[in-house]
C-alpha cells in the first residue's frame, strides 16, 4: 500500500479496500462495463447423465436468471433486450459483455460454440464475452478456440469451482473433484485467458477454520476473478429437501457472521485476483429460508467495505506469498 496525496492507494492501484470488480473494468475500458446475461440453451452434463443426474443439490437455474434471458429467443435478441433492460437501470454504460450463464456453455461441439460466441460478439456495444462452465466440461479443442478469441476482445472462462473439499462436493452431488477444476483453472490460465471461479461458503460439513483456509488455497491458482456466495437454500432444490428434514447440518450464516468471516477471508486472500461478488443474492421468492431479510448487494459491498476501514485492514494483508 502507498499513499498519495494523504490518500491510500493499494496495489490494484485505487482507494478502495479490496480489488474490486468494477474499479479493475474502469482501469481497463475508462468506463462502466455492464454484463447482459444470456441462457443459449445449454444444459448441463450434471443433469443429463453424463457426469451424474439430477444436478448440484443447491442448484435452479431460475434463481438466477434475469427475466430477459429465454433460450427460445435468439442470442442477439436477448443482448438487445438486456442492452435495453441495463440502460433503463445503469445510464453510466455503454459497453457491455455478453455472460453466456445457465447451464455450462462449454457443453457442445465447438462448431455451434463458435457459432453462438461469434453472434454475441457481432451485436452492437458488445465488447467480450465471460463464459460460465464446468470444470469438467472444457476440451482442449474449446480452449484453442478460446485463446484465440481471446487475443481479440475480453474474454474470460468462469469456472463454478464451489468447495475446495473433495467431501463437499460429493456431498453436494457436483459430479467433480477439486483435481479437476484445479487442472481446468490452470489450464485456461496457461493460454492467457482470463479464468474466473465461483465458490460457496456454509456448505454443509465445512467448518468455518476449513473454509478460510480456503482462501489460502483459491489465492495459489492462477485466477483472474473470483466470486463468492453464502449458501442459500433455493426453493425446488434437492438440498430444501435435505434441509426440511435435518436442518441442524446446516449452518447458515447470519449477516453478522458473515461480515466477520468475509473480512478474514479477504485478509488472506491474493490482493491480485479481482474480487467480483462478495454474496450472493437470489430474489426472495426463490429463498426457502431468508435468512438476511432485505439486504441488498450494494448495501453489502458498503457495509463490507466500512468494517474494512473501521478495522484498517484490506485484501490481502494477511496473505503470505507460497514459495
Ligand atoms: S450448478 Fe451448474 S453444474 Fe450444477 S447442476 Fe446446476 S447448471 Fe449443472
Amino acid at each position: 500500500m502507498t499513499v498519495v496525496n494523504k490518500v491510500k492507494v493499494y496495489p490494484w492501484g485505487h482507494e478502495r479496500r479490496f480489488n474490486a470488480y468494477s474499479n479493475y473494468f474502469r482501469k481497463l475500458y475508462g468506463a462502466r462495463i455492464q454484463k447482459v446475461s444470456i441462457d443459449a440453451g445449454f444444459t448441463c452434463p450434471n443433469r443429463d447423465g453424463t457426469r451424474g443426474r439430477g444436478g448440484c443439490t443447491y442448484c435452479n437455474n431460475d434463481a438466477f436468471n434475469p427475466s430477459y434471458c429465454i433460450p427460445e429467443k435468439s442470442v442477439s435478441q436477448q443482448i438487445e433486450e438486456g442492452i435495453e433492460f441495463h440502460k433503463r437501470r445503469y445510464s453510466e454504460a455503454s459497453s457491455y459483455l455478453a455472460y453466456f450463464q445457465a447451464y455450462s456453455n462449454t457443453y457442445a461441439e465447438v462448431e455451434k460454440l463458435k457459432i453462438l460466441y461469434k453472434e454475441a460478439l457481432a451485436c452492437p456495444g458488445i465488447k467480450g464475452l465471460i463464459i460460465g462452465t464446468r470444470p469438467d466440461c472444457i476440451s482442449d479443442e474449446v480452449l484453442e478456440y478460446l485463446q484465440v478469441l481471446a487475443e481479440k476482445c475480453y474474454l474470460a472462462v468462469e469456472y463454478g469451482i464451489e468447495s475446495c473439499y473433495n467431501k463437499t462436493l460429493v456431498r453436494i452431488n457436483r459430479g467433480h473433484t477439486f483435481e479437476e477444476a484445479k487442472e481446468a483453472v490452470e489450464k485456461t490460465a496457461a493460454l492467457g485467458i482470463k479464468t474466473g471461479a465461483h465458490f460457496i461458503f456454509g456448505l454443509p460439513g465445512e467448518t468455518r477454520e476449513a473454509m478460510l483456509e480456503e482462501a489460502d488455497i483459491i489465492s495459489n491458482l492462477p485466477l483472474t476473478t473470483v466470486k463468492f456466495h453464502q449458501l442459500q437454500i433455493i426453493r425446488g432444490t434437492a438440498m430444501e429437501n435435505e434441509y426440511r428434514i435435518k436442518p441442524s447440518d446446516f449452518n447458515l450464516f447470519s449477516w453478522d457472521d458473515y461480515l466477520d468471516f468475509i473480512i478474514l477471508l479477504l485478509e488472506r486472500l491474493n490482493p491480485d485476483i479481482v474480487v467480483e461478488r462478495l454474496t450472493g443474492e437470489a430474489p426472495p421468492r426463490f429463498l426457502a429460508v431468508n435468512a438476511w431479510g432485505k439486504k441488498r448487494t450494494d448495501q453489502i459491498v458498503s457495509l463490507v467495505e466500512k468494517r474494512l476501514e473501521e478495522l484498517d485492514t484490506w485484501q490481502g494483508r494477511k496473505y503470505e506469498v507460497k514459495s
